[in-house]
């Protein structure tokens, strides 16, 4: 199985290790063709702004929102989160493949940086989970799971192949949220053969 991690900015090389402990094969894609041939693709944390600016400048944008209509299965932690939205509070969208809102940096300035014991849906040991600034999902589409909050705010979701969280689970030693993904791609190339 080959999972692409977007390689233009943020935490890659975190998930390179964390997609390689689980036992797939990891490609940083910075140009179009890195994405030839790819069972999934993993939008890491970083800055969405900065992101946004380098996807257009790489022309990656739209063969990414093409994989993501081919259904291709997505990951996007933090930015990657925002990435994926369909719906960023005040302002515009960027890959628009997931039914949800997200409202960004929106755990206040005095906490920019928290760690939070989460309890995530089919895990059954709570999940360490780091917040960077994070974004939080303020609304959700009828075709969407919630699959952690914290503090009441939705941290986890997911949409069919498409899965996004708050924090970087790729900053901890713990794989357990990138098997869970990969199961979804598993599942994902059972149903397409
Ligand atoms: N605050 C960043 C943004 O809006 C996301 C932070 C992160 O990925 N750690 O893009």
């Amino acid at each position: 199985m080959k999972i692409g991690v977007l390689a233009l900015q943020g935490a890659v090389r975190e998930h390179v290790t964390s997609i390689e402990k689980s036992g797939a094969q990891a490609v940083p894609v910075k140009r179009i063709e890195d994405l030839e041939g790819l069972d999934a693709l993993v939008l890491p944390g970083g800055e969405s702004t900065t992101m946004r600016k380098l996807l257009d400048r790489y022309e990656l944008l739209e063969p990414i929102r093409k994989l993501a209509e081919e259904d291709v299965p997505m990951f996007g932690t933090c930015a990657g989160l925002i990435l994926l939205a369909r719906t960023i509070s005040g302002q515009d969208s960027h890959l628009n493949v997931m039914d949800v809102t997200v409202e960004r940096n929106s755990f206040g300035r005095q906490v920019d940086s928290f760690e939070a014991n989460l309890a995530v849906r089919g895990l059954d040991e709570p999940f360490r989970a780091v917040f960077i600034r994070a974004p939080h999902i303020v609304k959700v589409g009828a075709s969407v799971d919630v699959l952690a909050e914290h503090n009441g705010r939705i941290v986890l979701a997911r949409d069919g192949n498409f899965l996004g969280c708050s924090f970087h689970p790729e900053l901890t030693d713990d794989n357990r949220l990138m098997e869970y993904f990969i199961g979804l791609v598993e599942k994902s190339n059972v149903q397409s053969v």
